[in-house]
């Protein structure tokens, strides 16, 4: 299985427009990040979690030229609102979209000229909405599984496929979720900054759960502009890493040399 961080920034993305700080100003493209998606691909199938606002620029990047299904973590803006820009993946088939029920609520209700009976009619994407709690898609041999955790007072949806796990917006993950956790090798946790936040987890609040599940390798996701990729690079362990914009890994390869 190959991902691919489509997206790494936090809900304003890097850089946050007016801002003239010096990560904003960088020339560094790995302080360049658009809103947070990444992309699953095995043999057989494409899906990505998210769409955020960049989608469309994200999809060109990387030649996204098909896509079997989407998957939700949740229903703010900056994991949704691309999702006009799937049209061009339902032309000739209904897409799966996955998610909670709150999220795939808040879809047809902000996005209600997709429902209305007007599907199929080019233009309009052709969603097939399914509660991620009733099935998953299938990648690299294993379905998708929901994991809930706490994002602020919501509780949203990271995902599990075998040793991988996609854990973005968390401020808190209930003991029930860290057993599902358990035994993952590559972990994906969002690290927003170094100072506290009350909805999603400081670079030392994400260390300390990538402490406790222990997994071989770990990327930090959905950063805001408090921080300069090489700089944290270099504070971290070797087995925790600052994900970048268009940054690709192979599961399997990440594991085998971890194991070295
Ligand atoms: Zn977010
Ligand atoms: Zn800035
Ligand atoms: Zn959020």
């Amino acid at each position: 299985m190959n991902i691919t961080f489509l997206g790494t920034g936090t809900s304003h993305g890097v850089p946050v427009i007016g801002c003239g700080c010096r990560v904003c100003r960088s020339p560094d493209p790995k302080n360049r990040r658009t809103r947070s998606s990444l992309l699953l691909e095995d043999e057989q199938t494409a899906l990505v979690i998210d769409t955020p606002q960049e989608f469309r620029i994200q999809a060109l990047r990387e030649g996204l030229g098909r896509l079997d299904g989407v998957c939700y973590t949740h229903h703010h803006a900056d994991h949704v609102y691309g999702i006009d820009d799937l049209r061009v993946f339902t032309k000739h088939r209904k897409l799966p979209v996955y998610g909670p029920e709150k999220t795939l609520r808040f879809i047809r209700e902000k996005f209600d000229y997709m429902f209305a009976g007007n599907c199929g009619r080019g233009g309009i994407a052709d969603l097939d909405l399914r509660d991620i709690q009733q099935s998953g898609p299938e990648i690299g041999g294993y379905i998708l599984q929901p994991v809930p955790v706490n994002h602020g007072r919501e509780v949203i949806t990271a995902y599990r496929a075998g040793p991988l796990a996609y854990v973005t917006d968390c401020s808190g993950i209930p003991p029930k979720s860290f057993e599902l956790l358990e035994g993952v090798e590559v972990l994906i946790i969002g690290a927003l900054r170094h100072r506290p936040h009350p909805t999603h987890f400081s670079v030392d609040e994400a260390l300390a759960v990538i402490e406790k599940i222990g997994p071989r390798m770990a990327y930090f996701t959905h950063m805001c502009h408090d921080i300069d990729q090489k700089e944290l690079e270099m504070q971290l362990p070797a087995s925790v890493r600052p994900a970048y914009d268009g940054l690709s890994l192979s599961i399997e390869s990440v594991r085998g040399a971890a194991h070295g």
